[in-house]
C-alpha cells in the first residue's frame, strides 16, 4: 500500500509538473509557429529557404501535438464510473481498434458468455484498450494477433488487491515481448524505447492510473521473444462493496 500511495504522489507530482511544462511550451510553440508564418510572407521565392521553413514548421507542430498530449495526461480527468458489460464495450469498438492499428495485425476477442460486469468510467476504459491495443501492435513489427479477452477472477489470484471478485480483461500480443528491466520500468511515466517523437512513455501510465483509480490494478506479464499480456483487473460492479452506488448508477447503454 505504501508503494501505490508513492506511485500516486509520483503521479500527482508529474501530471502538475507536465502540465505547467506543456502549458508553457505550448505557448512559445504557438508563437513561433505564427513567426514562422509571418516569415513565409516575407520570403524570397527560394525553394531551398521555402523548404527550410517547412521542416522548421513541421518540427514546430509536432512539438505542439505532443504538448497537447501531455495536457490531455496531466488534466486529471474526474472518472465518471459506471457498470459496464465489457463484452459490449469491446464490441463496439473492434472497428475503431482495427482502424486504429491497420491491417497488418488481426484483433481476436473471447469473452464467456455471462462475464460479470464491472464499476469502470467507460469512455477511459476505451482509451485504455485503445493505448494497450496500439502498444501490442507496436511490439508486432512483422504483424501477428491481437487477443482481447475477459474472465472472472478473485483477489486471491494476485497480491496486493483488496479482497473481492473482479473481471481480468486481457490484451495479448505474439510480440517482441520485454526483458527484465523493460517490464519492471513499463509503467513508470515517461518512460518508453521507441525512441524521440514515437513514444511518449504516458500509454501504460494513463492504464495504471484509471486501474488503480477504478479500485484494480494493471498487471504486465512478458517475456523476450514471448509476447506480452497486459491485464486490466477490474472490481465487479455486483459483488463490489459499492454494491448499491453500483445499482442506483445508469446501465452502459448497448452498443448495437
Ligand atoms: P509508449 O507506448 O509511448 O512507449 P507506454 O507507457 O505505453 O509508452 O509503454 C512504455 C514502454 O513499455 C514501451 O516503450 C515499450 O518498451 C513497453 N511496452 C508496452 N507495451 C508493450 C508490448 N505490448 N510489448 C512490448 N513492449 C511493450
Amino acid at each position: 500500500a505504501r508503494e501505490a500511495l508513492a506511485q500516486a504522489q509520483k503521479m500527482e507530482t508529474v501530471g502538475q509538473l507536465t502540465g505547467g511544462v506543456a502549458h508553457d511550451f505550448n505557448n512559445l510553440l504557438m508563437a513561433v509557429l505564427g513567426s514562422l508564418e509571418l516569415l513565409r510572407k516575407r520570403l524570397p521565392d527560394d525553394p531551398k529557404a521555402t523548404r527550410l521553413l517547412d521542416n522548421a514548421v513541421q518540427g514546430a507542430q509536432r512539438g505542439a501535438a505532443l504538448t497537447q498530449r501531455m495536457l490531455a495526461f496531466a488534466r486529471r480527468q474526474e472518472l465518471k464510473p459506471e457498470v459496464v458489460d465489457l463484452p459490449d464495450l469491446v464490441r463496439g469498438m473492434t472497428d475503431l481498434l482495427q482502424r486504429s492499428i491497420g491491417p497488418s495485425v488481426r484483433i481476436e476477442t473471447c469473452f464467456p458468455l455471462g462475464l460479470p460486469r464491472v464499476l469502470v468510467d467507460a469512455h477511459q476504459c476505451e482509451l485504455a484498450l485503445l493505448n494497450l491495443t496500439v502498444n501490442a501492435r507496436d511490439a508486432m513489427p512483422e504483424g501477428g494477433t491481437i487477443t482481447i479477452a475477459g474472465r472472472e477472477a478473485s483477489s486471491e489470484d494476485v497480491g496486493s488487491l483488496p479482497e473481492g471478485r473482479y473481471v481480468c480483461l486481457s490484451v495479448t500480443d505474439t510480440g517482441t515481448g520485454m526483458d527484465a528491466e523493460t517490464l519492471a520500468r513499463a509503467q513508470e511515466p515517461f518512460f518508453t524505447t521507441k525512441g524521440v517523437g514515437k513514444g511518449t512513455g504516458l500509454g501504460l501510465p494513463m492504464v495504471q492510473g484509471l486501474a488503480a483509480q477504478s479500485r484494480g490494478r494493471l498487471l504486465l506479464r512478458s517475456g523476450l521473444g514471448e509476447g506480452t499480456t497486459a491485464e486490466m483487473w477490474l472490481p465487479m460492479a455486483e459483488a463490489s462493496s459499492h454494491c448499491e452506488e453500483a445499482l442506483s448508477l445508469p446501465v452502459q447503454p448497448q452498443a448495437s
